[in-house]
This record gives structure tokens, sequence and C-alpha cells, in this order.
């Protein structure tokens, strides 16, 4: 479990990143944080994943972040990033992913690289080079990347954004399997429609506070809650069929309805 409390960064140039954020997360859940441009979701997961110099507390399992060996806090917190290009390094998938096992000092260092591989479905591509595979591709190389060791959470910032349809819908299988695996998943989107396959979602606001928390099916409930966002028509239909009989759906039946 990750808490969050009174957590605030300022940038250097003196811009607020993010004010007085109090919150928490699950191992075992999907979170996603919605937010206009500039509200602060991608200071929000640097902070987590102990890039940024913060003021407040944030601790894992209890225990403050900050005082977790580096090696032990990165084994188990992933992050990966919007842009899949400054995320490989190297002419050689089986290379890139090596990489980060020997920078954490891990063992059964080709089992876990397949076995990662295998987890994207990108087990093909163990000696392509990065460079010549497709955003979404590379994409699930620096999925792997991360996931070659168990993760407790991982932290997404707009992961999708560079990768088309195929690659997303690749990566929606993804987490919901991770998910299923009792990993915490804290994601930011842009993409309203990624809502579907969250537990809850975290709404920022202009002043880089937060504006709700909500559960998925509240959010299906009241439209009004995305206010400022463009709503897909798809979410207009689960909000036509009302809560009453939302409520039956399981996610998966729901995740088929409408995906
Ligand atoms: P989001 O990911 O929601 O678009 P960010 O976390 O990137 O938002 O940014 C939050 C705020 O911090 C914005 O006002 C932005 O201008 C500021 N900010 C972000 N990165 C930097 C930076 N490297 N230097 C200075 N200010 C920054
Ligand atoms: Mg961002």
């Amino acid at each position: 479990m990750i808490k969050i409390e009174n957590l605030t960064y300022q940038y250097k140039e003196g811009n607020i990143g993010l004010s007085n954020i109090n919150l928490e997360f699950l191992d075992n859940e999907i979170t996603m944080i919605i937010g206009p441009n500039g509200s602060g979701k991608s200071t929000l997961l640097s902070c987590i994943a102990n890039l940024s110099k913060y003021k407040g507390l944030i601790t894992l399992n209890g225990e403050d972040i900050k005082k977790i060996k580096n090696i032990d806090f990165r084994r188990k917190m992933g992050i990966v990033f919007q842009n899949p290009n400054n995320q490989v390094i190297f002419n050689k998938v089986y290379d890139d992913i090596k990489f980060t096992l020997d920078n954490l000092k891990m063992d059964k260092v080709d089992e876990r690289i397949k076995k990662s591989l295998k987890l994207v479905g990108m087990i093909k591509h163990i000696n392509s080079n990065p460079y010549n595979l497709s955003m979404g591709e590379r994409q699930r190389i620096a999925l792997a990347s991360v996931l070659s060791t168990e993760k407790e959470f991982l932290l997404l910032d707009e992961v999708t954004s560079m990768v088309d349809y195929n690659g997303k819908q690749d990566i929606y299988q993804l987490i919901t399997n991770l998910k299923k695996q009792k990993m915490g998943i804290i994601m930011t989107t842009n993409i309203v429609d990624e809502l579907i396959f969250a537990d809850r979602v975290i709404i920022l606001d202009d002043n880089h506070q937060i504006k709700g928390i909500y559960p998925k099916k509240e959010i299906f409930m009241n439209l009004d809650l995305l206010k400022g966002f463009y709503i897909p028509f798809k979410f207009r239909v689960i909000n036509k069929i009302g809560y009453e009989k939302l409520k039956d759906f399981s996610d998966e039946e729901l995740m088929k309805y409408v995906s």
C-alpha cells in the first residue's frame, strides 16, 4: 500500500507542481489519474517513484520511501513514461532488459528476460533491434524491462498516448492481467475512454490539487464529474443503462460491452 500525506512539489522556477495531496493506493487496484495538462499528473508519479524532491510523506507499506534502500525500492516500484524512445538504449531487446536487471543486481537474468518478454507478448523480438520496432512494440519492451522484477506497484505516465490502436489494446490487456496478479497500477491518462479499465478515478485540477476521488461506477452514474473533459459516446450509453443495471455487470462484462 502507498500512502501520501501532505505532498507538495515546487519546481525550481517557482512553478507549483502539486499542492497538498493526500491519497492512498492499494495493491491489486487500478487507479487512473486524469486532469488537464499541467495539473500535476506526471509530477505526482515522479514523486511516488522517488525521482523528485517533494515535501510531505510518502510511505510504501508503512515505510518512508526516502528511507528505503534505492535498489530495494526500484525492485518493487516501476515507472514507465510516455515516450518509449527515451526508455530504450541498446540496439538489442535482450541487452536492454539485461541492463535493467544488472543495475538492480538481480539473479536469473536470462530466465527473467524471457519471462517478461512473454508477459508482454514480445518474446519473438528477443534479438530484435528496438529501433526497428513500432512505438507500441517499443513501449512493450519498456514495460518488459520494468516487469523483469516482480513489482508491487507499476506507475504508468500516459503510456498509451504514442501507441496505435492495437498497441493500446495490448497494454489494456496487460494491465488487467497484472492487476489479477495483485499488482497495484497507477496510470495517468489524457484518454477518457481508458477510465473503463480503472477501479478508481482521481481527478486533478488546474490548481494542482485533487478535485475528487471516485469509484469508476460513480463516474458513469454522474457524467458531470467529467465536466471539462471530452465524454466518449459509450460513457453516455453506460450512463443511460443506469446504475442499477450497471451494478449487475462484472468488470469483464462491462469491458466487453464497451470496447
Ligand atoms: P501534467 O502531467 O498533468 O500535464 P505536470 O506534472 O507535468 O502536469 O506539471 C505540473 C505543473 O508543474 C505545471 O504547472 C508545469 O508547468 C510545472 N512543471 C512541470 N514540469 C516542470 C519542469 N521541469 N520545470 C518547471 N515546471 C514544471
Ligand atoms: Mg504529464
